[in-house]
């Protein structure tokens, strides 16, 4: 069992005792991901922090939503897995048909190899997709740390967004993520160039130490459509910066499930961030002594928010904007 909900007493305690009272009664989560068994090829089964797992569809969403935050309304911006090795069209056809876009609203994973901008367009239109969810993978750079935020997005799409005013889930490329130069640039030229696009910048630029995320939002802050998603951040340190530089009506809770559900923290050492999990990961440190009793990413991230809201004496009206009311108002901006 690799999902730390409040199924297990240990994560019941922590929702009792530190969450409970902090949490508002509507969550909207706007950072999830989805996939049906059929877009996964048996032979590479999704990595949850370690744990593999064949598929994960709206009935284990609605199951963990409902395990993670007891007794929560709870709502998704809900999307795909962006590998290559899956399938994309089973994958955003799954997501689309299953989002009501009243408890769940769908965003299209976009491959820039696509090659038919009308048939695209259709498809997001036929699909009532929200926006779209890019990914650097898909740039299929031998080097995936050269990619540009340019070639994830081309023009093309861009203007069947804009026209359409929809959202981009941008999960920045790059070594230096929000601190990389090339990144900064594009990430205002490409908000100045689309006024009528809502970008989310995914994990705040993946600023998940607070060295990243110093002085790097300071020339982002004062763009218009720009938003930042929570997801995966663990560090109460980056949370209480950003907190207290960028407009409160940007900051939107997320979280990156189903990852986010497994055992494991995120932590910054020496001006780098590494995950600490309970098995073996790629991207982990792993506790092979077995010393840690584990709870999710999660709630890691929960804990985080409410230290540095405390910290910063921020109060309800910002966790409920934060929580659910700014996403909403966005998911509204972009049609729903
Ligand atoms: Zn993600």
């Amino acid at each position: 069992m690799w999902r730390e909900t409040a199924k297990h007493e240990r994560n019941m305690r922590i929702f009792r005792e530190e969450l409970d009272a902090f949490l508002p009664e509507r969550i909207l989560d706007f950072h999830v991901h989805v996939i049906n068994r059929e877009a996964v090829p048996a032979e590479r089964p999704l990595d949850t922090g370690g744990h593999r797992i064949g598929k994960y569809d709206f009935d284990d969403l609605d199951q963990d939503l409902r395990d993670t935050y007891p007794g929560r309304e709870t709502s998704a911006v809900c999307f795909g897995f962006p590998d290559i090795h899956y399938s994309m069209v089973a994958n955003n056809r799954y997501v689309q048909t299953r989002c009501d876009r009243r408890r769940h609203f769908p965003l299209r994973l976009f491959d820039p190899s696509e090659s038919d901008p009308a048939a695209v367009e259709k498809d997001i239109a036929e699909g009532g997709f929200l926006g779209i969810k890019p990914y650097l993978d898909y740039v299929r750079k031998s080097d995936p740390n050269s990619v540009e935020i340019a070639e994830m997005l081309p023009d093309w799409i861009m203007e069947i967004v804009a026209r359409r005013g929809l959202i981009v889930m941008l999960h920045i490329p790059r070594r230096g993520r929000l601190a990389d130069p090339i990144n900064q640039d594009q990430i205002i030229s490409l908000c100045r160039r689309w006024p009528e696009v809502k970008i989310v910048l995914a994990h705040v630029g993946r600023a998940y130490f607070l060295k990243n995320v110093v002085g790097n939002l300071d020339k982002l802050k004062s763009l218009p459509n720009l938003w930042y998603d929570l997801a995966m951040l663990n560090n109460w340190e980056v949370l209480e910066h950003l907190f207290s530089v960028v407009p409160r009506e940007k900051i939107l809770y997320a979280t990156d499930i189903p990852i986010a559900l497994a055992p494991g923290k995120s932590v910054e050492i020496n001006d780098q961030y590494t995950y600490v999990t309970s098995v073996p990961w790629h991207l982990s440190i792993s506790d092979d002594h077995r010393k840690l009793v584990f709870t999710s990413f999660l709630y890691e991230e929960i804990r985080a928010i409410r230290k540095a809201v405390g910290r910063l004496g921020l109060g309800d009206s910002f966790v409920e904007s934060v929580f659910h009311d700014n996403g909403a108002k966005l998911l509204k901006e972009a049609g729903v």
